[in-house]
Formats: C-alpha cells, structure tokens, sequence
C-alpha cells in the first residue's frame, strides 16, 4: 500500500502597510506564502503549487495576488522597514526629536 497526498505549507513572508479595499482601513498586511509539496509516505517530496496571498489586519479579508505582486508587496515592506529605521534612528535617549502630530498613525 501506497500513502500519497499534498501536504500545505504556509509561510508568513512580509508584514506592508496598505489600505484595505474592503475596510479601507490603512493597516498592517500579511503576505503568505502557500506551498502544496507532492508527499509520500508523509515525506514531503517536491512542490507542486505555489501561490500568494494577501490578508487584511483589519477586516481579515484575504486575496489572491501574483508571484510579481508578491515580489513587489515585498520590496515595498522593505521600503516601510527602511524608512521605521530612520525613524528610531531619530530617537535619542528616550526623547522623540521628530515627531509627527498631524500623522493619523500616531492615533495606533
Ligand atoms: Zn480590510
């Protein structure tokens, strides 16, 4: 006998501020990764599928995005990581120089 199957994986691969087109509310959102691997005998042996999706911090909604989008979601929470680092980069000792009242991120 002969056990065989797909064995999901889901890997969360970048946390990007975006704006929800469901909630438009402009939160934290997760892209993960979906890996289907071909398994046998519960060994997982090679991937077969591969897709990506985006997920509301917010509202939950999830959607379906392509490998180039992925790509992009990820350089662009690279970009928002970047720009935090300069941000605390800022900071000296325990006293913000900069800081931003108007911003409506400051409410969070
Ligand atoms: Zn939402």
């Amino acid at each position: 006998m002969v056990i065989f199957g797909l064995k999901p994986y889901n890997t969360l691969r970048a946390l990007v501020a975006l704006q929800c087109s469901r909630c438009h509310q402009h939160t934290p959102h997760r892209l993960w990764r979906k890996v289907n691997k071909f398994a046998l005998f519960f060994i997982p042996l090679f991937v077969v599928s591969r897709s990506y999706t985006v997920e509301c911090g917010s509202c939950a909604q999830v959607r379906k995005v392509s490998r180039d989008d992925a790509q992009g979601l990820r350089d662009q929470a690279r970009a928002q990581d970047d720009v935090a680092a300069q941000k605390r980069a800022q900071v000296t000792g325990y006293r913000v120089i900069s800081s931003e009242p108007g911003d409506p991120q400051n409410l969070h």
